[in-house]
């Protein structure tokens, strides 16, 4: 069975060393009182959740899945994962960066992302059920009514209810445009309910005794597309005024997709038949305020990818200094075994060093992100609120799609360091390679997030977003400009940084002759992007690594020496990347759709 240890020195690292994430929470009103060791005490005692009770229940969750009642609707969650659910609410974890007006602890989103990333490398299925209700918690807090909040949130907040998204439907998921699910206005001032939504994570369970859906419906006459759609919550159990549950309301799961992984997380078909629900925000206008919870939700799928990616590479470092097979073609290394581990052999280091850059690449830039966040949210500075806001913007669909498609490549080599064993579920290894990749998927494909970075975020505001960015990095190029030693991580930073500029130019001129063009290289263009960003938070690390090596701590020459691999055998990608994005439209589109 894999095995997991929090990588709190790392966090520590990225939070105190390179962001002073205490200086810059301090400067918010909201977290004046912060301090480092509040910090470490409450992301350590989160480990020791992640590790001690979530992890047990990984493998377990995956072999037994989750059971659908037919006669009651009602859904199991694996064994094990109830009273784990217990014990997380006992332990006050779903209240931690939430609101303490609804009983909240207030913490720095930065911490909570912290805790995600560790029960994510310990147990994605199961992280799923309160991942999904911190979603429903925020978009409630962002667009609910006074009275909507006041009655929700403490629930979420504490953990006693969870909550879902309900988009999807069997003929629309990137288009929701073309969702058919009706709401119908009652004279109460209710609606009820009806159609049927597909792939509904954690849509129906046994943790929690209430499930609050957030369901995307249309109004009788509303607009066509996207424009017509609005936002409803639907309980599972209608409440009463004080909270205790009251009649079964008419939405139940019909069934549950057999899928390729995340077995442990129910993935719900959800049947309205008349469901008796509340409207949220205005009429018409469920899309923006789902997106609040979309956005959210993005960050999450990306923290899922970094916990998977750090948990696979701690089983394949562990493996490879263990396992002996063949000698190194540089004569033996163990003489006195048979043969030499094979983390002796430069490719298994190749493999092992991918997974480590960038799950401590993704760590830096979601702590980054998240900070960002916690800026935005609490600063009293309105310039610094909408700088803050773009940057989010910004970096979000990298989160997602960068984060996952790294992660993809990550847990599948850490599977190859085991060799045949990898693909032998007893090791835990293959099933980090299928529950990553779903990530890939949901929330909006990856080549979605490329269109919204490309389309939406860069191109359409005239580059503003990225400038933003830009101007982080080109600040620290020239901060480190006179620095000798960091010349081989500043420059290939700066390097790229002029050719994406160069590149974003000519796709803006070419998308003004045909808007297909951006379809065509907005995966590439996502990925350039991506490396940006890490080579800027790489150099970053390594300038904090580099001044502090001479004190003899093994872990800054290991973070060098990964900055390093990251440099010279990652960030290259970008060469064949810039081509393949020039190449635009014509090599994809040059063949009859009847030759396929
Ligand atoms: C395990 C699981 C859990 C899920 N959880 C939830 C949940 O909790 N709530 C929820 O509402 N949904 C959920 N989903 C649904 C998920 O978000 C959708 O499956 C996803 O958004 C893609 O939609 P689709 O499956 O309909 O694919 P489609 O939209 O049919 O897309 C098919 C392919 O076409 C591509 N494509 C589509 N449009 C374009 C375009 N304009 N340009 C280029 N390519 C395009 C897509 O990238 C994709 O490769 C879940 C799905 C799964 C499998």
């Amino acid at each position: 069975m894999a095995q997991y240890t929090p990588p709190l020195r790392d966090m520590q690292f990225v939070m105190h060393e390179v962001l002073d994430v205490v200086a810059e929470l301090k400067a918010l009103p909201a977290h004046a009182d912060i301090d480092a060791e509040t910090i470490n005490a409450v992301l350590e005692e989160g480990g020791k959740f992640a590790s001690e009770v979530l992890a047990p229940l990984n493998q377990s969750g995956d072999v037994e899945g989750c059971k659908l009642d037919a006669t009651t609707h009602e859904v199991s969650a694996p064994g094990g994962f109830k009273a784990a659910y217990a014990k997380y609410v006992e332990g006050g974890w779903p209240s931690l960066s939430c609101d303490p007006a609804y009983g909240g602890q207030g913490l720095p989103h930065v911490v909570n992302q912290s805790l995600y990333e560790m029960l994510n490398s310990a147990n994605q299925a199961w992280t799923m059920y309160p991942g999904l209700s911190h979603g429903a918690y925020e978009c409630l807090h962002a667009h609910g009514s006074d009275e909507q909040k006041s009655f929700y949130l403490p629930r979420l907040t504490s953990g006693q209810w969870t909550g879902t998204m309900c988009l999807t439907e069997s003929h629309c998921g990137t288009d929701l445009g073309l969702l058919r699910t009706k709401a119908e206005p009652q004279p109460d001032g209710s609606y009820r309910i009806t159609g049927e939504k597909i792939f509904i994570s954690a849509g129906e369970h046994d943790l929690a005794e209430n499930i609050i859906h957030l369901v995307l419906a249309r109004l009788p006459g509303a607009p066509a597309g996207s424009k017509g759609i609005s936002l409803f919550i639907v309980p599972k159990f209608l409440p009463n005024a004080d909270g205790s549950l009251g009649a079964r309301n008419g939405i139940y799961c019909g069934g549950l997709e057999e899928k390729m992984g995340i077995h442990g997380n129910s993935t719900a078909q959800i049947v309205l038949d008349g469901a008796i629900g509340t409207l949220v925000g205005e009429p018409n206008k469920g899309l923006p305020a789902m997106f609040v919870m979309m956005n959210g939700a993005r960050l999450g799928v990306g923290m899922q990818s970094l916990g998977l990616t750090e948990v696979a590479y701690q089983n394949a470092a562990a493996y490879a200094k263990e396992r002996i097979q063949m000698r190194a073609l540089s004569g033996p290394k163990s003489p006195d075994k048979p043969a030499d581990p094979i983390i002796v052999h430069p490719d298994v280091r190749k493999m092992l060093l991918t997974a480590r850059a960038y799950a401590e690449g993704a760590r830096a830039l979601a702590m980054w992100t998240t900070l960002t966040i916690d800026k935005e949210i609490s600063t009293r500075d309105e310039a610094e609120r909408a700088e803050c806001a773009d940057l989010v913007a910004l970096i979000t669909p990298i989160i997602k799609a960068f984060l996952t498609d790294n992660a993809w490549i990550a847990t599948s080599h850490c599977m190859q360091v085991f060799g045949g064993h990898g693909y032998i579920r007893e090791w835990g290894m293959e099933q980090f390679v299928r529950d990553a990749r779903i990530n890939m998927i949901y929330e909006g494909t990856n080549t979605v997030q490329s269109l919204d970075l490309l389309g939406r975020k860069v191109l359409a505001d005239n580059g503003k977003k990225l400038r933003k960015f830009g101007k982080l990095v080109s600040d620290f190029v020239e901060e480190e400009g006179t620095n000798e030693a960091m010349q081989e991580f500043v420059n290939p930073l700066a390097d790229l940084g002029d050719k994406l500029t160069k590149l974003t130019t000519e796709l803006g001129m070419k998308a003004f002759g045909n808007a297909d063009e951006v379809g065509a290289a907005a995966v590439d263009y996502l990925r350039i992007c991506g490396h940006l960003v890490f080579a800027y938070f790489w150099a970053r690390m390594a300038k904090v690594a580099l001044a502090k090596q001479g004190g003899g701590d093994p872990f800054y020459r290991a973070k060098l020496a990964t900055a390093r691999f990251y440099f010279a055998k990652l960030l290259p990608e970008t060469a064949g990347l810039i081509r393949s994005a020039r190449a635009g439209l014509a090599p994809l589109m040059e063949m009859d759709e009847a030759l396929f």
